[in-house]
């Protein structure tokens, strides 16, 4: 398969800093070898996150001209309020400052102390919101997406029958919620099929449990099911989205991912009185039930960013790129998980890395070196980001430790991931000289944004 080029046209540039090594040993020595705790232009080629990264288009600039900022009821929600009903089908939206503002809204309305939230594969934001409202977090994916050489077209996919004995363990009435992930982030952006989404939903349905999507990746995880699903080939993007939506009860949303916007983010529902408690409590969090910590201009910008996002050529473009560096690592022998989503190349620490044991942070170390070689920004995913058990204290051991390279949208060409690949590739050859980390500071919520570490001896 080829590489479709890019389906946009540069009409603005930013420039990006060069340093040289020697900078860049001091830089990430000060960030505490976090790549969290960079500067920006202290980076060459930043595949941190896609969160909030993406090129808005110049349709979405044009719109920002257009907020009405007026405290309430600006034009900009209804706008946004009918995208979304259009778009993704639900009676209620709220819009908040980003996604988890509405993990925050979801987690306080429905969760009791004692409840369980089962999941495919916890994210970290979710997860802590969560149990911050008394809740124990299962996982019930699908054994396979903890393994990061098997190669499934549909990875992020429930086991049913985690979720069955789950419900005779403690009863329905200890699950307020599944939440489905579409796709996976933590599992590498694997995708859920379709017919996998529809027995949930019917299992659910079944002991009157509601299903909500973290429906952050939901474009990708809708091009997925066309690419895979054969059911689906001939559909459009928009028509898989929407009935996608449509077995779920609502959802929370990062508008920073897949509405292609810079910040925003909104909880949907179809359920009156639900909707009628979040309009209730984002008043106190964050803002009225018509603006939720946003400007008109960014509810704009996202109304927009929604119906660019489901173009065909856009998503294919996207999806291809994460291909692409997929496959220049891959040739070159770099472990990395597969098959690749739609997001992100996962490096496989573990295997990169035999030598370093979890305790050392393999993954960690890895993204600092990656920093060190070439300015590439990444992430990790590891034992640092799955953080400690809320009841024993003890560090989670996750079987995946991977080091994340995410793609923004719309923002980076070929000739980068160029770049990238042959960093890695160079750093894959001198892996026997990568050592591991000490932690010698760790804060107690969502420690790897802020953790700092020193190499070890
Ligand atoms: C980014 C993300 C979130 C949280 O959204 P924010 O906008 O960063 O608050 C939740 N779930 C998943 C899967 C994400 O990728």
């Amino acid at each position: 398969m080829s590489y479709p080029a890019e389906p946009y046209k540069i009409k603005v540039v930013e420039p990006i800093a060069m340093t040289t090594r020697k900078q860049r040993e001091q830089y990430i020595k000060d960030a505490g070898y976090n790549t969290f705790l960079l500067q920006s232009k202290q980076t060459y080629i930043d595949l941190l996150t896609d969160s909030g990264t993406t090129a808005m288009s110049d349709n979405q600039w044009a719109g920002m001209m257009l907020g009405d900022e007026a405290y309430s009821g600006s034009i900009n929600f209804y706008h946004l309020q009918d995208t979304v009903a259009e778009y993704y089908g639900y009676k209620h939206v709220v819009p908040t400052h980003q996604g988890r503002g509405a993990e925050n809204l979801l987690s306080s309305l429905l969760v009791k102390e004692g409840d369980y939230v089962p999941g495919n594969m916890y994210f970290t934001t979710t997860r802590a919101h969560q149990e911050r409202n008394g809740a124990t977090f299962v996982d019930i994916i699908i054994d396979e997406a903890h393994d990061s050489q098997k190669d499934l077209p549909f990875k992020g996919n429930i086991d049913l029958s985690k979720l069955e004995k789950l419900i005779n363990e403690v009863g329905a009435d200890k699950i307020p919620y599944v939440c489905l992930a579409i796709t996976v982030n933590l599992a590498g952006g694997q995708p859920v099929s379709m017919a996998n989404i529809r027995e949930v939903s019917k299992l659910c349905k079944k002991h009157n449990i509601l299903v909500m999507y973290d429906a952050t990746r939901c474009v990708e995880n809708a091009y997925f099911i066309k690419d895979r699903e054969p059911e689906y080939k001939d559909a459009t993007i928009a028509a898989i989205l929407k009935e996608m939506m449509s077995y779920s009860d609502g959802c929370t949303m990062s508008g920073k991912k897949d509405c292609l916007v810079n910040i925003g983010g909104f909880l949907c529902m179809n359920d009156d009185e639900l909707y009628q408690r979040a309009s209730e409590l984002v008043v106190l969090f964050e803002g009225m039930p018509s603006y939720g910590g946003l400007a008109g201009r960014d509810m704009e910008a996202m109304a927009r960013g929604i119906v660019e996002s489901v173009d065909f050529h856009y998503i294919h473009h996207r999806i291809a790129q994460c291909r692409y560096l997929a496959d220049k690592l891959e040739a070159a022998g770099v472990p990395i998980v597969k098959p690749v989503g739609g997001h992100a190349v996962f490096l496989d620490a573990r295997a990169f890395l035999p030598h370093v044991p979890q305790e050392q942070y393999p993954a960690q170390s890895l993204a600092a070196e990656l920093y060190i070689e070439s300015g590439v920004r990444s992430m990790e995913r590891g034992i640092i980001s799955a953080g400690r058990d809320r009841k024993t204290g003890k560090n989670h051991m996750p079987k995946l430790e991977l080091v994340r390279l995410t793609i923004p949208r719309r923002v980076y060409t070929y000739a980068h991931l160029d770049v990238v690949a042959e960093s890695v590739i160079r750093l894959f050859k001198h892996r026997d000289d990568i050592k591991g980390l000490d932690m010698v500071y760790e804060p107690k919520f969502l420690r790897f944004f802020t953790a700092r570490f020193e190499p070890l001896k």
